[in-house]
């Protein structure tokens, strides 16, 4: 960037107004060191002095906050810093003694707020806050959807936002139509073509061409033979990659992301053993099919993220062989899921699982490519969650679980899982069944860590959710059995999801953070 400057401004080679010409946007906390190295290149290399510098570097970054779970907010010791970047580390203290004057003289007093708000933490061992340096060095602090910026003010940058609250933003995430539709769903492109001519992706507001048509019952039917295409282009790739077959006429209920207690694949998990058991009991009942599809990679070093993928594939294991259940069930661990693997599961997906405990999910994006895809969300009040349901309509959207409040609420008052455990019988089954060895060759303790863990203290608040989760999946084996009523809710999901084109959230970066104008750009390919 400063040598593009200084090629084109050799007259001003003072770099006094390059943040005219320059924004960075700081992808979470991950890069927050250049902030340390743009002051060491201005001064060291380009002699600003330090007030021209600093102006400048402010003026340079603004920073997106991705997430409000405290094992990604960044922290590096003095030891690692010292040793690998002792000059980065210098301006850092000389940024953080500058800021902490700053703060000092806001509050005289307040030696605990200086310390909480201090780039250096001094917890267990020094070490440099990444997520302070960002929000001291940038002149934007942005959050990814309405709630989650609101959390940011209101928790983890709190201090910060009672010193500078015209430095905080919301930019709600959005995921890209030319991927997501047009690439990954062909029939759904080829529908939205013939409505709203080849262009309709470049503003996606085009997709309340649909409203009108969700009462058509000849459109319905267009609709669902739509998704069965799409259910059976996805039953093939499952069959190649993992062998088993699956019945595109089931219900496709499908949970892909990266693998988390916080996303809460276990609480599905329990959904359904709780059919299984329900099954087993009453093999005569007459029960919605669903496939149930998990996908997903855990962290290397994430013990019980990696358990649930066992357990998942475990029963899986067990249910796609046992006859009494796998006429109604069965159960899919799609290997490798990446972006690209991911593209044929959005368009053949019937219902959308966006089931995190609420306020741990910072946005969502997949929540909105599945909607985009006219699969119907059950969801939490979580992230992205809540304006995809004011957007689609309350009516369109399966709610359940405790809200963000009630969830804080639930841990202030001391929250005691294993009550709920010993007062609900079907659940007391239901965990009972992982234990029983069934799906784990007799192994009665293979399961243990994860069953221990949600009795006795659920951090994510499994059980508290599990009855009004298992209700609510009730509720959507009705309404599925409504074909018209379900395909005229699928319509309206798809064409009331405009805002969420990553188009919409690029432009209010381009207005409200980086003041951008559009340029007409000369983008022939040859
Ligand atoms: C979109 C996407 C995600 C994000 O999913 P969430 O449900 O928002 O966590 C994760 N992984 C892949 C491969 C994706 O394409």
């Amino acid at each position: 960037m400063i040598r593009l400057y200084l090629k084109n401004h050799t007259l001003s080679s003072n770099l006094e107004h390059f943040n005219d010409k320059f924004v960075a946007q700081l992808n979470d906390t991950h890069p927050a060191i250049a902030i340390a190295e743009l002051m060491r290149l201005l001064i060291d290399e380009h002699n600003l002095d330090w007030d021209e510098a600093w102006r400048t570097t402010k003026n340079t970054f603004a920073y997106t906050n991705h997430t409000l779970l405290p094992e990604a907010l960044e922290t590096w010791s003095i030891e690692l810093f010292s040793r690998l970047l002792p000059r980065h580390l210098e301006i850092i203290f000389e940024i953080n003694h500058r800021f902490l004057d700053e703060v000092r003289v806001r509050y005289p007093w307040d030696k605990e707020k200086i310390a909480r708000m201090s780039i250096i933490g001094e917890d267990d061992g020094r070490c440099v806050r990444m997520a302070h340096l960002a929000t001291v060095g940038c002149f934007a602090v942005n959050g990814v959807a309405e709630m989650h910026s609101a959390l940011v003010k209101g928790t983890i940058l709190n201090d910060f936002y009672e010193l500078w609250p015209e430095k905080f933003y919301n930019v709600t995430n959005g995921v890209t139509p030319r991927r997501f539709v047009q690439l990954s769903n062909p029939g759904l492109d080829s529908i939205l073509r013939e409505l709203a001519g080849d262009k309709w992706a470049t503003d996606l507001n085009n997709l309340r061409i649909l409203e009108p048509l969700s009462e058509d019952s000849g459109f319905q039917a267009r609709w669902r033979e739509m998704k069965r295409l799409a259910k059976e282009r996805l039953a093939k790739r499952i069959l190649e990659r993992t062998k088993i077959v699956v019945n595109p006429e089931s219900l496709f209920d499908v949970q892909v992301k990266r693998i988390h207690e916080y996303k809460r694949q276990h609480l599905n998990v329990l959904h359904i053993l709780s059919l299984y058991n329900i099954i087993k009991q009453n093999p005569d009942k007459d029960f919605q099919p669903r496939t149930f599809i998990f996908g997903g990679k855990a962290a290397p070093g994430y013990y019980m993220a990696k358990l649930i993928i066992k357990l998942i594939n475990s029963v899986g294991e067990v249910i796609n062989r046992d006859p009494q259940v796998n006429e109604h069930l069965r159960v899919v661990f799609y290997p490798d899921l990446n972006v690209k693997n991911a593209e044929p599961i959005y368009p053949a997906a019937d219902l959308s699982e966006q089931i995190s405990t609420a306020g741990k999910e910072a946005s969502g994006t997949g929540n909105m490519k599945f909607s985009m895809n006219g699969a119907l969300t059950i969801g939490t009040l979580d992230g992205a969650n809540v304006e995809i349901r004011d957007e689609v309509g309350h009516e369109n959207f399966f709610l359940f679980g405790l809200t963000e409040k009630e969830v804080a609420e639930t841990m202030t008052n001391g929250y005691r899982p294993w009550e709920i455990y010993q007062n609900n019988l079907q659940l007391r089954d239901t965990i009972s069944l992982i234990n029983s060895g069934v799906f784990s060759h007799g192994d009665t303790e293979l399961f243990k860590p994860l069953t221990d863990n949600l009795i006795n203290h659920d951090p994510f608040l499994v059980l508290a959710d599990y009855q009004s989760y298992i209700d609510c999946q009730n509720d959507v084996s009705n309404a599925y059995t409504d074909s018209p009523h379900w395909q005229r809710m699928s319509i309206l999901n798809v064409s009331r999801m405009g805002k969420f084109s990553s188009d919409r959230s690029i432009r209010e970066y381009c207005d409200n953070i980086w003041k951008v104008n559009p340029v007409t750009v000369d983008a022939k390919m040859d």
